[in-house]
């Protein structure tokens, strides 16, 4: 193999510059993570500036079957982003972008990052669907190959639901060009086994009542584990599915070189209140209440969260006085006229008064106070990387419950936290969808604390994807670190549909 990988760097430099393909020690050492806690040091890097790059790239290493992995910010939290062989990554050539439409779409190079697309929409009042947490970091590739979406997107604004065109490279060097009909038509000559083979998968759903209701069922949840399975039943025309089929493929079903995004709303007026429950099954009620109501974001955070920030400064001062029972809720409305923005707070506010309340911080419009409250939100994730041990790492999981089992999943994962002895992780989360993130620090220097951890993961997704019905990753993407139990949250049929896709598109990886 070494000598593969010698010839693949000689047949690189033939085009690419020597100073874009990265071997030394040090570099290669630097890009040997993403934000996950993997590390595998990749054999080459290369830096590539244009589409013919890629397509070059690609078409070496495939010569010599070496595998390649893309990445575009490397901010993924479960391991897609890495690799020990080739990591292909972008130069900033590919940070172009071109409003459409009175800023109605977008079309971005997958170079841009996130937030850069919103700047360029804001004159529009507009922005992109997915919203991130990372977005002042992460790239448009990144965010459309995870399917990443945030406090705000909840189902409907993902890029799945927001994607208009895309063109893809296909692993046979093919290329598609969605928007395109020319290239449409030539792919389709071209590339007949692929078209054909998932028009067959469609139909293999559709006589299949209990495959389709778990698909359904699932993408009512948010759900990131595996591939898009919806688009198979969501669409007939196979370039539709194709399309959607890219969004959440994590790199493994081809290279996406240009997305045009249906953009959203970017409201004016906002405001926040923030509310504490007695407990968690009382502001998971509170949350069924509210997603029948105009809200654009509903945040939970559980005792352990609301403590691990309570002493930091600026916090109201009731927060050092909750207890492990209590439960916040984190609440936005958003509305295009200040009139509509005082409706929604009114409609809230009146349906929250049916509920059992410890203390709350009344709706504001106030920035400062706003950026208390989110600040508070926004400092979990850090809270616990604080107070890890030196040597441990911080571990953010992604799960998703159905909206009505909330409560019950929240205690059920406080009690796998005693269990296995995490006694600093906290849950905190996108609660319209049943999206909690839970985070706990974790050592990886001996055989018990590996052991401990696994089966840790093991007893979550049986309780998750098994028990609850969930998903195990609802927005950060499968990665190496959900691989192993993607069959156990699709069974053995939805796992041989995700295989049986990933053979058409890339047929010689199998
Ligand atoms: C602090 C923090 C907060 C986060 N918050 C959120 C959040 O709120 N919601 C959320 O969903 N995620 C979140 N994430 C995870 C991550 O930031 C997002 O999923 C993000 O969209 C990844 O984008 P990226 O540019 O870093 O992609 P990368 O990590 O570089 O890549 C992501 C995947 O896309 C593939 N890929 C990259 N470019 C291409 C391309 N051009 N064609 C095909 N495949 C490609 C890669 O192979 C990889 O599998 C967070 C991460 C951090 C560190």
């Amino acid at each position: 193999m070494d000598k593969n990988y010698a010839l693949l760097e000689a047949t690189l430099a033939e085009k690419i510059d020597a100073s874009r393909i990265i071997t030394d020690e040090p570099r290669r050492l630097a890009y040997g993570t993403d934000a996950s806690f993997y590390r595998l040091i990749p054999r080459i890097v290369l830096r590539l500036k244009s589409l013919d790059e890629v397509i070059f790239a690609t078409a070496s290493c495939r010569e010599l079957s070496i595998p390649f992995t893309y990445r575009a910010a490397g901010t993924s939290l479960s391991g897609q982003a890495v690799s020990d062989s080739v990591l292909i990554t972008l130069t900033d050539d590919w940070r172009a972008h071109e409003i459409l439409d009175n800023g109605d779409k977008i079309h971005l190079l997958p170079g841009v990052i996130g937030a850069d697309a919103n700047r360029y929409l804001a004159p529009f009042q507009r922005k992109i669907g997915p919203d991130p947490a990372s977005i002042n970091t992460c790239k448009i590739g990144g965010i459309a190959a995870n399917n990443a979406s945030g406090m705000c997107c909840g189902t409907a604004q993902n890029s799945y639901h927001t994607v208009e065109h895309m063109t893809v490279l296909f692993a046979d060097g093919t290329l598609l060009d969605t928007a395109d009909d020319k290239s449409i038509s030539a792919f389709k000559s071209s590339r007949p086994d692929l078209v054909e083979g998932l028009v067959n998968l469609h139909h293999q759903i559709q006589s299949d009542p209990a495959l389709a209701d778990r698909i359904r069922h699932k993408y009512r949840l948010k759900n990131t584990t595996g591939y898009a399975l919806n688009a198979l039943l969501d669409f007939d025309e196979p370039i539709e599915i194709i399309k959607h089929l890219m969004i959440g493929s994590e790199g493994t079903l081809g290279f996406i070189a240009n997305i045009t995004y249906n953009t959203v709303i970017e409201h004016p007026h906002k405001a926040s209140t923030l509310v504490v429950f007695p407990d968690a099954n009382t502001a998971s009620l509170a949350v069924t209440t509210l997603a029948s109501l105009p809200v654009a974001a509903v945040e939970m955070m559980d005792g352990r969260a609301l403590k691990s920030v309570a002493e930091k400064p600026g916090m109201p001062s009731f927060i050092r006085k909750c207890t492990l029972e209590n439960t916040a809720l984190l609440i936005e409305v958003r509305a295009t006229q200040s009139e509509e923005l005082s409706s929604h707070i009114d409609q809230v506010t009146q349906a929250l008064q049916g509920f059992a309340i410890s203390e709350f911080v009344p709706f504001t419009e106030d920035p400062g106070i706003v950026a208390t409250l989110w600040g508070i939100r926004k400092g979990l994730f850090p809270a616990v990387g604080a107070v890890r041990e030196t040597g441990t790492t911080v571990i953010i999981e992604d799960v998703a419950f159905p909206i009505e089992k909330l409560a019950e999943g929240v205690e059920a994962l406080h009690a796998l936290f005693d269990k296995y002895g995490y006694r600093e992780a906290i849950i905190f989360g996108h609660a319209l969808e049943g999206n909690l993130h839970f985070v706990f620090t974790q050592g990886f220097d001996s055989q018990g604390e590996i052991e401990r951890y696994g089966a840790f993961m093991d007893d979550v997704a049986e309780l998750v994807a098994v028990r609850f019905g969930g998903s195990l990753k609802a927005e950060h993407g499968t990665g190496r670190n959900m691989a192993p139990y993607v069959e156990l949250e699709w069974g053995r049929d939805g796992y041989a549909l995700m295989q049986a896709i990933k053979k058409l598109f890339d047929p010689e990886a199998c």
